[in-house]
C-alpha cells in the first residue's frame, strides 16, 4: 500500500520554483558570493530536507537553521553539507555539533572559555561563526573589545575553529535606508578591527540581497524569497526578477448541500442564508491546520472562481458558499493558482495583519506536504 495520506488537504511544494528562485538570485548577485539557504522552521513550512536538496541543486552551498533540533533533523538526511545554527545553542549540544559537523553561532567569550574547559577533548573541532549585534538588538557582540576578546578565546580553544562572522539587518526590507546604513557601517567597522578576517563574512538577508545596495560580502542568507515570497510590500515593488511562489494549499469539497433562507452554518450559528438557493460546501481544513479563525470571510478558489468562507472556521472543517451546485471531490485552492485566478499567500497575511513569514510557518504539520 503506497498511499501515504488520505485527507485531501495538501500543500504542494514546487521544488522547481525553489530552484528557479535560487538560480535567479545567483545570476543576479554582483559577485560570486555564496548562497546560504535559510531553511529554519522546517524551511518556512515547506519541508527542510526537500528544500535543502533543491537549493543545493540550484547552487546554494550552505544551510542555515535556528535550533539544534532542526540541524540534527537535516543532518540525518543530508550528510556532507555545511550547516549553520543561527540561534544561541546550549553547551550540552557541543559534542553533537562535533560529531555531526554542525557550525554554531557564538557571541560570548565566557561561553567559549567555559565550553573549552568542560569539553577539553573532542574528536573534531566545532566550527563557529561570531555574531555581531549591529542594531537588531537580539544576540551578538556589540563592542570592538568584546569581539576581539571573543576571537582570541576561539583561536586559543582546543575545541573550536573560527569559520565566519555575521550580522543581521533589522530594516533591510523598508524603504528608508538610514538605520540600515548605520548597521552596515558598524558591522564593517567591527569586522575590520580583527587582525585576521574569518573565511566567511555575511550579513544580507533576502531584502538586503535583492534591494538596497546589495551588501554581499562572502555570502548572502536567502530565506523568504527562496520560497517565492516577498519580504515586504516595499521589496515587492522593487523586485529585480520575478519570484515563483513554491507553495499551493489545496483541499476539496467533501460535502455539498443546499440550505434555505434563514438557515444557519457553523458555531454560533453566525451565518444565515439569505436565499432558498444557498449552496454550501464543506472543506476538510480548519484552524488546527493553520486556517485561523481570523480568516473567516477569506476567499478560496473553486472552478477558478473566488468563493467565500462562511460562518466560523472550525478546528478541522470549514464551510464555503458556492455559486451553484458542485460535486463532492471538486478541487479547492486556498493559497495559489487555479485556472487563471490566484490567491497569493500575502492575502492571508493582510487579512490577519501579519507578514507572509508567519503564514507559511503556521501551516501545521497536519497538512500533508507533497513535492513536485
Ligand atoms: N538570517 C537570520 C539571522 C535570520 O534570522 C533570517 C530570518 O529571519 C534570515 C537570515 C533570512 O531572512 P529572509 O527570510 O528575510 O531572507
Amino acid at each position: 500500500n503506497e498511499k501515504a495520506y488520505f485527507r485531501p488537504t495538501i500543500a504542494t511544494i514546487d521544488l522547481q520554483a525553489i530552484q528557479q528562485n535560487v538560480s535567479n538570485l545567483k545570476k543576479y548577485l554582483k559577485t560570486d558570493a555564496e548562497i546560504i539557504a535559510v531553511v529554519k522552521a522546517n524551511a518556512y513550512g515547506h519541508g527542510d530536507v526537500q528544500v535543502s536538496e533543491a537549493a543545493f541543486r540550484a547552487g546554494a552551498t550552505m544551510l542555515a537553521v535556528a535550533t539544534p533540533e532542526e540541524a540534527l533533523h537535516i543532518r540525518t538526511a543530508i550528510k556532507e553539507v555545511p550547516l549553520l545554527i543561527l540561534g544561541a545553542v546550549p553547551q550540552d549540544f557541543i559534542p553533537f555539533a562535533s560529531q555531526n559537523n554542525i557550525t554554531l553561532t557564538v557571541f560570548s567569550a565566557q561561553w567559549i572559555v567555559q565550553a573549552s574547559r568542560d569539553y577539553g577533548h573532542l574528536d573534531s573541532k566545532v566550527k563557529v561563526h561570531m555574531k555581531i549585534d549591529s542594531g537588531m538588538g537580539r544576540i551578538g557582540v556589540r563592542e570592538e573589545a568584546e569581539l576581539i576578546a571573543l576571537q582570541k578565546v576561539i583561536v586559543q580553544s582546543p575545541i573550536f575553529e573560527l569559520d565566519g562572522i555575521f550580522t543581521h539587518f533589522a530594516t533591510a526590507d523598508e524603504e528608508t535606508s538610514e538605520y540600515y546604513e548605520i548597521q552596515k557601517s558598524k558591522f564593517i567597522q567591527l569586522v575590520s578591527s580583527l587582525d585576521e578576517k574569518p573565511r566567511l563574512v555575511h550579513a544580507a538577508n533576502t531584502a538586503a540581497s535583492l534591494v538596497k545596495d546589495r551588501v554581499e560580502f562572502d555570502a548572502v542568507r536567502f530565506g523568504i524569497s527562496m520560497y517565492g515570497l516577498s519580504p515586504s510590500e516595499f521589496v515587492e515593488t522593487q523586485l529585480p526578477f520575478e519570484l515563483n511562489p513554491a507553495l499551493t494549499l489545496e483541499s476539496e469539497l467533501v460535502h455539498v448541500k443546499k440550505i434555505h433562507k434563514g438557515e444557519h452554518v457553523g458555531y454560533g450559528a453566525k451565518f444565515e442564508a439569505a436565499t432558498d438557493e444557498t449552496w454550501v460546501g464543506t472543506l476538510p481544513i480548519g484552524y488546527a491546520d493553520g486556517l485561523l479563525r481570523g480568516l473567516e470571510g477569506q476567499e478560496v478558489l473553486v472552478q477558478g472562481e473566488r468563493v467565500k468562507i462562511i460562518g466560523r472556521i472550525c478546528m478541522d472543517q470549514t464551510m464555503v458558499q458556492l455559486p451553484r451546485e458542485m460535486a463532492v471531490g471538486e478541487k479547492v485552492v486556498l493559497i495559489g493558482k487555479q485556472n487563471n485566478n490566484c490567491i497569493p499567500m500575502q492575502e492571508w497575511a493582510d487579512r490577519l495583519q501579519t507578514i507572509v513569514y508567519e503564514i507559511s510557518c503556521m501551516l501545521s504539520s497536519r497538512i500533508t506536504r507533497v513535492y513536485k
